[in-house]
């Protein structure tokens, strides 16, 4: 995985944050950089990587931009005119830029403040830190007092024989720290999400040992190793996490949050693992599908949680939760609030967790007090209780002293619920004797915080993926962040849906449905981005995504392939239709009328666009969509093509791909050869159809012998070869009977039906379709199968190739 790791540092002169930044890079085996000259950095990197780093062009290019000229292994800097040239420049942009193209791990120290002195550059004079280097993913600021610094000052010059006053040097540092809080362009603060060290009474040795902690602290992927171990330091045992897809809960297609799999034990059931349990937890939530493309909902996510089944409660829970944000992860308590329960005709206020955050430090005017979002219940009765939620500030805007749920840049990242009581039938309420802690955070959502982006995308989580998609795609993240959102999203979620024990594959229903809207969406979104989506581009996407995750996760490692394979085969599926998919919606909404349910249909069943697609590009265009028409057309559909006898799909809904369509046809034609073959009183009894396959069930009393199997067979392949035209007429029911059409269950039908033809009469059927246009479109068909599949029912298997 490529990394780009800038840790930046700063902070007044005397501190020996130079010495720390350099042992610091040591430690880490990061570069080292000084921008105290801020172009000597470039040149050096310049001079130190051009030869390896394979990006020769660009690095010449920037000399050629800051007019270097070079002289033998150095380069010449005309001071003054380079200042110039800086000035016109976007300097903010040139440091990261250089990092970015020679794939360093770097560390930069020193007067990152230096430009925000220069009146040509525009700061807001609030985050200068994060001005010059946007993308570092550590800010340091690293400080002690006037008195210390000037003391090392002094034995400095000491040391090295220079005539020094003491008082002088103090003197001379603190005029110097009041001018930093009076420059002209605003006063130089630390960056918001700086990690600050003072150094005061320290020395290099531990200030070093605090630096190391902090970034190892902070270590991307580390959140979730930083949060089990602290909840196993607390008596929690870890347990696994359970797979995507619930493995005794149908009530769910996915588990949607960590206590999912644990609903039993919240119910009373005695857990092996004991009382206190941990785990992070793989979550998929449809209901977020919509949020998705803003900056903080996924469709996959993982969820940290810790659970007392019966054991502490909330005294416990509040404050490790407290102790885990501010100690182990170094959140300022003044960018968080807190939610709790404010009390409803049946539970009173939540006093005690009120009480328990204002004596750990959150302010009362960061104390919210809600009902709807704070009270948790599974279902309508049974155990249910207050919940307390964590918020953080995520915006660069000074933090509001008041908490106002209804401020977005507020971020829910955690929630304690407290499983009190228990609701009755009768809707009373009774405190349970045993009472359960249930509590679940955000990786991602968190992950971007201690990261300091307002984007989770920007997150080291996403950001490997998004930069992965701006290279496929050749353009930038910025302008294009909602379709580069989509694709990451889905796409991983889609490589955890795949990859997970349960085998879902796309399909219509289900959670393969859900794989399939997904996928098509992603690629859809691709196809926004000019990404050849014929090329192996989700196949990119999904291998990075494994790497990154299949250490957590060893399903990634042994479905790698099924995973690959999964993708590519739907890709290929819908990108045979998508062309001609979206130049038939062109066509329909060409007058911007809305889209009836009959074309919302016809776009599913025959381009295989999912409902949600459709409705998405008729949003962009500011369109409507006629969902109730489009469902009743579908159980129309359903209707039509559903075989009584066993309520199964017929072919048809069961996929929609050109291969498909080709076996739906090819069913009419097997049904007429073993009219022919067996006898006219042979009929349909039911079928079903997968891109691998045809199995087609039909009612005879005996075994098929060899010879007969030849003749269909030999029949069907004949028909093929005639090249016959497929005619779909549409007429009443009565109409449809007296033409002799072959139907199976004639009242399941409704009034107006389709019939089709196939040839001069070699077959008609009531069927809902979809066929090909003509025989010879089908290939060549073979059976592979013919068994009992009941009494009086035989079932032939068959394919085409
Ligand atoms: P929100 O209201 O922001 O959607 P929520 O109330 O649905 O959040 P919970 O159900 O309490 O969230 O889930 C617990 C935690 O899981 C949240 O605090 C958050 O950190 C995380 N989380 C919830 N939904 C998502 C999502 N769609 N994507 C990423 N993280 C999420
Ligand atoms: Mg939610």
């Amino acid at each position: 995985m490529k990394e780009n790791i800038i840790v930046a540092i700063d902070g007044p002169s005397g501190t020996g944050k130079g010495t720390l930044a350099r042992l610091l890079a040591d430690h880490l085996g990061y570069y080292y950089l000084d921008t105290g000259l801020y172009y000597r950095a470039i040149a050096y990197l310049m001079l130190s990587y051009h030869i390896d780093i394979g990006a020769e062009d660009e690095i010449i290019r920037l000399a050629n931009d800051l007019k270097l000229e070079m002289k033998g292994d150095r380069a010449l800097i005309n001071e003054e005119e380079l200042g110039n040239e800086l000035r016109s420049m976007e300097v903010n942009k040139l440091v990261p830029k250089v990092a970015a193209i020679t794939d360093v791990r770097l560390i930069v120290n020193d007067k990152i403040r230096r430009y925000s002195y220069d009146k040509d550059i525009v700061l807001d004079g609030r985050d200068v830190t994060t001005v010059l280097f946007p993308n570092a993913l550590h800010k340091i600021y690293i400080t002690a007092s006037a008195e210390e610094r000037a003391k090392r000052r002094y034995n400095q010059m000491k040391e090295s024989g220079e005539e020094a006053s003491f008082e002088e040097i103090v003197a001379s540092i603190k005029a110097r720290d009041e001018a930093d809080k009076t420059r002209k362009f605003g006063a130089l603060k630390i960056a918001d999400d700086a990690f600050v060290l003072d150094t005061s009474n320290i020395n290099v040795d531990e200030s070093l040992k605090l630096l190391i902690k902090y970034i190892e602290r902070v270590k991307p992927m580390n959140l979730k190793d930083l949060y089990i171990n602290f909840m196993i330091e607390k008596g929690h045992k870890q347990i696994p996490s359970a797979p995507v897809v619930p493995e005794n809960d149908p009530s769910v297609l996915f588990n949607t949050a960590g206590m999912q799999p644990l609903i039993p034990y919240l119910m009373g059931a005695k857990h092996p693992y004991g009382t206190r349990l941990t785990d992070y937890q793989k979550c998929i939530r449809t209901n977020d599908l919509d949020n998705i493309g803003d900056t903080y909902h996924h469709t996959f996510f993982e969820m940290l949680g810790n659970w007392s089944l019966g054991d502490y409660f909330k005294q416990e829970a509040i404050s490790w939760s407290f102790e885990f944000l501010t100690k182990v992860l170094n959140i300022p308590v003044e960018k968080l609030a807190v939610t709790v329960f404010a009390g409803n005709d049946l539970i009173p206020f939540d006093q005690e967790s009120h009480d328990l955050w204002l004596s750990l430090g959150i302010p009362e005017e960061r104390i919210a007090r809600t009902t709807e979002d704070n009270f948790w219940i599974a279902g309508e009765t049974g155990p249910c209780g207050p919940d307390s939620e964590m918020f953080y500030w995520r915006s660069n805007d000074p933090v509001p002293e008041t908490f106002d749920t209804e401020d977005v840049r507020w971020v829910e990242i955690w929630n304690d619920v407290f499983m009190q009581f228990e609701k009755h039938e009768d809707g009373t309420i009774t405190e349970l004797p045993n009472k359960n802690v249930d509590t679940g955070m955000g990786v991602e959502r968190t992950t971007a915080i201690l990261e300091g982006k307002t984007d989770n995308y920007q997150s080291s989580i996403w950001a490997p993926i998004i930069k992965l998609i701006e290279e496929i795609s050749g353009l930038t993240y910025e302008g294009n962040e909602k379709s580069m959102r989509i694709i990451a999203d889905h796409l991983r979620t889609a490589v955890f849906i795949l990859a997970d024990p349960a085998g879902i594959k796309p399909s219509n229903t289900d959670q393969g449905y859900i794989l399939r809207r997904l996928i098509r969406r992603a690629i859809r979104h691709a196809k926004n981005l000019n990404i050849d989506i014929n090329s192996d581009w989700d196949q990119k996407i999904a291998s990075e995504l494994m790497n990154m995750y299949d250490n957590y996760y060893s399903e990634l490692r042994d479905n790698r392939q099924v995973v690959l394979e999964g993708l590519q085969n739907e890709k290929v599926k819908f990108n045979r239709t998508l062309e001609k998919g979206l130049r038939e919606f062109e066509k329909v909404t060409k007058d911007n009328q809305d889209i009836d349910g009959v074309t919302a249909f016809h776009l599913f069943d025959t381009y295989g666009f999912p409902l949600e697609l459709t409705e998405e590009l008729a949003r962009e265009k500011g369109l409507k969509v006629d969902v109730d028409g489009y469902h009743a057309k579908f159980k129309e559909h359903q209707e039509l093509s559903r075989t009584a006898s066993q309520g199964k799909f017929k072919g048809g809904l069961a996929g929609n791909s050109e291969i498909e369509t080709r076996y739906h046809t090819a069913t009419h034609l097997l049904n007429a050869a073993l009219k022919i073959v067996v006898g006219p009183d042979v009929h349909q009894r039911g079928s079903n159809i997968t891109d691998e396959r045809m199995r087609f069930d039909f009612s005879c009393d005996h075994k098929l012998s060899d010879e007969e199997k030849q003749k269909a067979e030999d029949l069907v392949n004949g028909w093929i070869k005639d090249g016959l035209d497929v005619r779909c007429d549409e007429m009443s029911k009565e109409e449809a009977i007296a033409s002799g059409a072959e139907c199976m269950f004639i009242e399941k039908y409704p009034d107006v039906v389709t019939v089709y033809t196939i040839g001069d009469n070699v077959s008609k059927e009531l069927c809902g379709g979809p066929h090909v246009k003509n025989t010879s479109e089908l290939g060549h068909f073979k059976i592979t199968k013919e068994e009992a599949s009941s009494a009086g029912v035989r079932r032939i298997k068959a394919i085409l190739d």
